[in-house]
This record gives C-alpha cells, sequence and structure tokens, in this order.
C-alpha cells in the first residue's frame, strides 16, 4: 500500500505540474507551403508567409475559403515579397487588423500596389535585417536573419510596358524568441550559407522551419546541413511538394538528418503541433 502510495503521490504530483505549465503552451500550425501560424502562450497570433490559399493546406480545398477559420491575427510575418509568401497577407490584414512585420521597401510597395492597409504597415514593427524587436508585449522577441534569395513584389496595377515586379527589399528569415517558448527559426527562401552558423552561435534554435523544396532555394541534402548550421534541436521541413519543379517529399531531408542525427519532424498541412516550455510535447 506504501509503494502505491508512493506512485500515486507521484501522479498527482506529475498532474499538478502539468496544470501549473498548461497556460505556458505554444502552438504552431502549419497550412502548407511556407506559411504557419505560432500562438504564443499569452494568446497572441503570429502568421508567417500566410499562403493560406496554398493547394497543399486541406482548408483551402473544394473551393473553402481558407481565411474562413481564421481567428485573431495580431501579426504578420513577411519574409519576402514573392507571391507564394505574401499570399493571402492583403486579405488577412484588412480582416483582422493585423501588423505587418517586414523590410520597408516591401511594407512600401505593398501598401501602394496592392491595397495593403497603410496603418498596419507603418508601425514599428517595420525592420532590417540584423535587427530585433519586441512584440506582443515583450511577450516575443522577432530578429530578422539574413537569406540568399531575391524579392519582388507583384504589381497588379502595371500597363503592358511596366514591370510586372516593383522592388520588395531584402529576403529574409525570422528567428522568433517566445517567452516560456521555444525560440523558432523561419528560414525563409533562402539558399544555404555557412554563416547559418552565425545565427545558431547567438540564438538556441529549438525548432528550425525549413525550406526543403530545391530549385529556388535549399535542396534537401543543403537543407539539412542548416539545420546542422542552426544547431536546431528539431527540425521541420516547409516549401516543398506545392508545385511540380519542387521536391515532393521530405524522405531525403529525413535521412540527411538522419546521418547527422538532428531530430526530424513531418508537419501535415493544416496540423498544430504544441510546445511546453521549449519542449515540442508527443503526439498522442
Ligand atoms: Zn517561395
Amino acid at each position: 500500500m506504501k509503494v502505491l502510495g508512493f506512485f500515486a503521490a507521484l501522479f498527482l504530483l506529475a498532474a499538478g505540474t502539468v496544470q501549473q505549465t498548461s497556460a505556458q503552451e505554444t502552438k504552431i500550425k502549419w497550412f502548407g507551403h511556407a506559411a504557419f501560424s505560432i500562438t504564443t502562450p499569452k494568446g497572441k497570433v503570429l502568421l508567417i508567409d500566410p499562403w493560406l490559399s496554398n493547394p497543399s493546406n486541406p482548408e483551402a480545398k473544394d473551393g473553402h475559403d481558407p481565411l474562413a477559420s481564421l481567428g485573431k491575427v495580431d501579426y504578420i510575418l513577411l519574409t519576402h515579397g514573392h507571391r507564394d509568401h505574401v499570399g493571402d497577407a492583403v486579405e488577412i490584414a484588412k480582416r483582422t487588423g493585423a501588423a505587418l512585420i517586414s523590410n520597408p521597401e516591401l511594407a512600401a510597395n505593398l501598401v501602394k500596389l496592392d491595397d495593403f492597409p497603410q496603418k498596419q504597415a507603418e508601425t514599428d514593427a517595420i525592420m532590417g535585417i540584423g535587427g530585433e524587436i519586441k512584440i506582443a508585449d515583450g511577450e516575443v522577441t522577432v530578429a530578422m536573419t539574413p537569406a540568399i534569395h531575391s524579392s519582388s513584389v507583384f504589381n497588379p496595377k502595371a500597363g503592358p510596358n511596366e514591370p510586372e515586379r516593383a522592388y520588395g527589399g531584402d529576403a529574409a528569415g525570422f528567428v522568433i524568441i517566445i517567452k516560456d517558448g521555444p525560440t523558432i527559426y523561419h528560414s525563409g527562401d533562402t539558399a544555404y550559407f555557412k554563416d547559418m552558423e552565425i545565427i545558431g552561435e547567438e540564438y538556441q534554435i529549438d525548432v528550425a522551419l525549413l525550406n526543403i523544396g530545391g530549385h529556388y532555394g535549399m535542396e534537401p541534402r543543403m537543407a539539412a546541413r542548416a539545420a546542422k548550421s542552426v544547431g536546431a534541436k528539431l527540425a521541420i521541413p516547409q516549401h516543398y511538394a506545392t508545385s511540380p519543379d519542387m521536391t515532393q517529399t521530405a524522405d531525403g531531408f529525413a535521412a540527411e538528418l538522419k546521418r547527422l542525427r538532428i531530430p526530424f519532424y513531418e508537419m501535415k498541412p493544416g496540423e498544430t503541433i504544441t510546445f511546453r516550455g521549449r519542449q515540442m510535447m508527443q503526439k498522442k
């Protein structure tokens, strides 16, 4: 009986701990392609590269409006101006009042050419590579990191002899540091660069969301190398299988990570994972 009592006490202790920390959960949802939402322990919602109408998103299938189920959004983060990243940002901004986090050139051209709500694109959340900003009443720090890629904004108002693509500033990645939560790296569409090691030295990356689709950015082998360079404790693939010219599965990335002994998790489009503190909770 005494032994049972001891285990019962342990169980109660564990249950109590769970209850105490349940407010410290961070949720990451993948909508397919490069689009993620992050919900912080205090309930702030960040959307990254919100092309929610991408063909992989189950919420966009059969003519459904993928924005219909979207609740509140506090911030929209854009790594660069390409359409598969800006995606539905303008419409989401109009519906939610979310503030834009991007480089200033992209922000200004989205306002001028694509009718992004001006007030939401002119806050002190507009930033440059190398900078860090505190948002969400200090609960989140966003660092904009370098990326080797291009950036342009689609101009639907371009005349027949004007370029269809306007300047979009420099392409970037983001490190998102959440108080009582994980530190997340979103690589944008970057090529591999060796200075990713500096990102890893400067920030303790718990989870790296890495573009593995190749063709326009890192091929799976180099994406695995990026996971190693940033010191990712967990690597999650993104930006693949959305068009025929891209890598179609995460298998090659997974195999390479296995060789490098880096933990890997393959999200399904529409899936949400939960972190307690800096640790991802096991899926049931
Ligand atoms: Zn892209």
